[in-house]
């Protein structure tokens, strides 16, 4: 099975995909995670991607597609969840040709709607494991020890596009270039959306419910 989730930054695409990984056992694939690792391990490709990452815009659908054709050729087979990709258009065609090249095909779109205030709360407040890489929020989901994960009590650090300046250059990114992704699978008949502006597990009640199938 391929699953989308799509939604705009800090809609909870995150957080509800390790719930779903925990639960039905899919693989993840996150574009910003990988470009994220990419950066830190100084790769060619994290070279080059930093600087445009950084500033909350969209790294280019070429740069983009190439990534993620690699990454699958090193992935096994499973049912996947594909967390920030694809974010344009463009992406979103490449993705149906690499798919049906495999066989394969989307099954399932979640779109998590959310409004802007709600969304510039979370990034401002979202503090993520150095370690695991879980998620808190200052208001809603404090950790126990400030600054430190409840899990491993490893330290807790802001990414570096969770500033208000750099939300706002996220938000118009994804209002031009994801937002027309939520007509293309509207039409496909795959568009489930979803109330996202509630906690997690309020979230995760309905996500669960519609990966059992009751929608
Ligand atoms: P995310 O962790 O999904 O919020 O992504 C962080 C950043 O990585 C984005 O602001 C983009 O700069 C880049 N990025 C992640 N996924 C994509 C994508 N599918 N297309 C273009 N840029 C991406």
């Amino acid at each position: 099975m391929n699953l989308i989730l799509l939604g705009a930054p800090a809609s909870g695409k995150g957080t509800q995909s390790i719930k779903i990984i925990k639960e039905f056992g899919f693989l993840h694939i996150s574009t910003g995670d990988i470009i994220r690792s990419n950066i830190n391990n100084q790769t060619e490709f994290g070279i080059k991607v930093k600087k445009i990452s950084e500033s909350g815009k969209l790294v280019p659908d070429s740069l983009i597609i190439n990534m993620v054709s690699e990454h699958l050729k090193n992935l096994k087979s499973g049912n996947l969840i594909w967390d920030g990709f694809p974010r344009t258009i463009f992406q979103a065609e490449s993705l149906d040709v690499i798919l049906k090249k495999n066989n394969s095909k989307i099954d399932l779109v979640i779109n998590f709607d959310v409004l802007e205030t709600k969304i510039i709360e979370r990034v401002v407040n979202r503090r993520i494991c150095t370690k695991c890489g879980e998620s808190y929020n200052l208001i809603s989901n404090k950790p126990k020890t400030n600054g430190k994960c409840n899990l491993d009590n490893a330290d807790l650090y802001i990414r570096k596009d969770d500033t208000l300046e750099k939300i706002k250059v996220r938000l118009e990114q994804y209002k031009t270039s994801t937002m027309p992704l939520i007509n293309y699978y509207k039409k496909s008949g795959k568009l489930i959306k979803i109330d996202a502006n509630e906690n997690e597990e309020t979230i995760w009640t309905k996500v669960k419910g519609l990966l059992n199938g009751n929608y």
